[in-house]
């Protein structure tokens, strides 16, 4: 075979001729030819044939010798023993010290080209097989680095995922670029929007002074050709490179950042020493790496941006006067102002994370969390005697937010027009009276014709809307200021009963169905059954005023938890959203329900203060076209306990 080599090792002529001639050669091996076993042994060893076909009887050296001086040296050659005929005793000697076959003289050229042949087969195996592992372990020494880059690759990015500090992360980057490719020196370098050059971000090897000053102009670098281009360029082999002046490399390669179709800057490594030109493989590697820089940067910026956003929030906040709690879904507080903590006399710096009671006693605010939870409006007053306009908003994902506005200016004013208005109305109603009077008078002091009559009735009903618009007024102040203390224990269902059987023939003009439902025993509570009638009156009223002919009012009444939640629902226009936290204020009607329907927009403000004089609580829940249900809660009588 083309270079297979073959030692004969034989004292005799014919035999060595034999062999080379007959066989050796004819089918292309190379023969070499030793006389004796000590020639013999010193090409064996200089000369590492494939095979040796060793006769055994020889000058100088046996062939046991020879064996044995092999396997000491760890040469591991096959060998072929040549035996005369009948000393086959020897060659079972000679196979025991490693010999792979034996021949027998006289040579037969069939046999002697078979046993070199299973020989050599046994030798291009074991030929292969060191092939095989040689190039196993070349694979598993490179499958070993690409392992040590990719978990380089990977502790990149961790890092990049734990660290906020960009600074921090892109020295990383650029460390790693080095180590991974072997490089000399690395530098990122970022694009400067102003002024069109790149300069260094980070850089590892390169000294911190020249680091400081290189700026490269995107028209005329190498850097800057990769950031008009886009793509990764790498240059070796080549002689000296010019990075900038003065700043010589033999080979360098640059990756482009890019963020979001935009460049942003390069991520470059360099060598200036060594010759050594980088490789594809090291670029894929450095795009990797200049992806985790994007990521990095991209983060930093986002975070810088939060941070800003979040520091002129917080600014506004602090310096607003108004006072902003915000609580999370659980009631605890996670955002306040310092305006809040003034106004509800808390320590700042404790009551972060604390549920809302913990931090906050003030009832007026704690009853605008009581559940159901909705947009709510409610006045808080303070201990100093301050009056705030609270807002409750939800706001997804975060909680509710309250806002609360100091308006104690705004109700000095308030009170000042409402005694304005009181004492107005308390002066109009003697005038009214009089005309009343005089209006009756007018019909039994002679016969009037037809239009006199009209025009009376219709002076007669005018006065009587302005009476009642007076009552109300003067009703309300009377109630706000607190003159109807006095109170009894009261059944409600009884009340309920009076209310609903009164406004009955109401409803059956109107085609209505009203029923009252009250599925349990009611407990009795503490109150003014004059006051608290007007208020379900009112209700009931309005009621059957909002609601179109046919429709349905039901007035439901239950106890719950020592309280007594009644409800008055109607299938009536409802009350648009924008309306529903405005129609408790005096004399507020809203617009599309006040439209041909009489009324003084007072009857809603009579009945929250009655209910709040009582110590409950009233609010609306309305969809346009789909009807309103208005629940009132009011606390039951805590039963007397008698003492023997
Ligand atoms: P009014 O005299 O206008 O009825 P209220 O104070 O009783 O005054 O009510 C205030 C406003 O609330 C009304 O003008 C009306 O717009 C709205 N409203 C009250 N009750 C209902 C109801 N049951 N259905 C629809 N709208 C209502």
């Amino acid at each position: 075979m083309a270079g297979e080599r073959v030692l004969i090792i034989d004292d005799n002529r014919s035999a060595r001729d034999f062999l080379a001639d007959q066989v050796l050669r004819p089918a292309g091996y190379e023969v070499l030819i030793a006389r004796d076993g000590a020639d013999g042994l010193h090409q064996a060893v200089r000369e590492s044939p494939d095979l040796i076909i060793l006769d055994m009887h020889m000058p100088r050296l046996t062939s046991a010798e020879l064996l044995n001086m092999l396997s000491q040296q760890g040469r591991d050659v096959p060998v072929i023993l040549v035996t005369e005929y009948g000393s086959e005793a020897q060659a079972v000697h000679a196979l025991r010290l490693g010999a792979r076959d034996y021949l027998t003289k006289p040579f037969v050229v069939e046999d002697v080209a078979a046993a070199v042949e299973r020989a050599m087969r046994e030798v291009r195996l074991r030929r292969e097989r060191t092939q095989l592992t040689r190039r196993l372990m070349t694979t598993n020494q490179q499958l070993e680095r690409r392992l040590q880059e990719l978990s380089t690759l990977i502790s990149v990015g961790q890092s990049i995922i734990a660290q906020l500090d960009l600074q921090t992360v892109l020295n990383r980057v650029v460390e790693a670029a080095v180590r991974i490719t072997g490089a000399e020196e690395g530098l990122l370098l970022l694009l400067d929007e102003d002024s069109g050059e790149l300069y260094v971000r980070a850089a590892q090897n390169i000294d911190d002074t020249m680091a400081r000053a290189l700026r490269l102009r995107v028209q005329d670098s190498l850097a800057g050709q990769v950031i008009r281009s886009g793509k990764p360029m790498a240059i070796g082999d080549a002689g000296l490179q010019k990075i900038k002046t003065a700043y010589l490399v033999r080979a360098v390669v640059y990756v482009p950042l890019k963020a979001r179709e935009r460049i942003i800057g390069v991520l470059g490594v360099d060598n200036q020493r060594s010759e050594r030109a980088f490789s594809q493989h090291d670029i894929e590697l450095l795009s990797g790496l200049a992806d985790y820089a994007v990521i990095a940067i991209e983060n930093a910026r986002l975070y810088s941006a939060t941070e800003a956003a979040k520091g002129r929030l917080e600014a506004i906040l602090r310096s607003t006067e108004d006072a902003v709690i915000v609580v999370d879904e659980t009631g605890r507080l996670v955002l306040h102002n310092t305006a809040a903590a003034r106004a509800f006399e808390f320590k700042e710096e404790e009551a972060t994370g604390k549920a809302l009671e913990e931090v906050i006693h003030n009832e007026a605010l704690l009853m605008l969390f009581t559940p159901p939870m909705q947009a709510r409006r409610g006045e808080v007053v303070l201990g100093d005697g301050h009056v705030l306009n609270a807002h409750v908003t939800p706001v997804a994902g975060v909680g509710y937010v309250v806002v609360m506005q100091d308006i104690t200016h705004l109700k000095a004013l308030d009170r000042l027009k409402s005694d304005f208005v009181t004492s107005v109305s308390h002066d109009l109603r003697s005038p009214l009276t009089a005309i009343l009077g005089y209006v009756d008078l007018l019909a039994r002091s002679g016969p009037l014709n037809e239009t006199q009559q009209l025009y009376v009735e219709q002076i007669h009903h005018s006065v009587k809307t302005i009476t009642s618009l007076i009552n109300d007024v003067l009703d309300l102040s009377r109630i706000e200021a607190g003159l109807d203390q006095a109170k009894v224990p009261v059944e409600l269902e009884a009340l309920l009963h009076e209310v609903v059987e009164g406004s009955r023939s109401q409803t059956e003009v109107k085609g209505q169905q009203l029923t009252l439902t009250v599925t349990q025993p009611l407990p009795p509570l503490l109150g003014n059954p004059a006051r608290l009638r007007q208020a379900v009156a009112n209700l009931v009223d309005n009621a059957i005023k909002y609601t179109p002919e046919g429709g349905e009012i039901q007035v439901e009444a239950s106890p719950r938890e020592g309280q007594i939640v009644l409800r008055v629902r109607d299938s009536g226009i409802g009350i648009p959203l924008a309306d529903q936290p405005y129609i408790f204020d005096r004399f507020y009607r809203a617009a599309a329900a006040s439209s041909g329907r009489t009324g003084s927009g007072l009857g809603l403000s009579i009945v929250k203060s009655i209910v709040e004089n009582h110590g409950g609580r009233v609010w609306v829940e309305s969809e346009p076209g789909r009807g309103s249900t208005f629940t009132v809660v009011l606390p039951a009588l805590a039963p007397v306990t008698t003492s023997q």
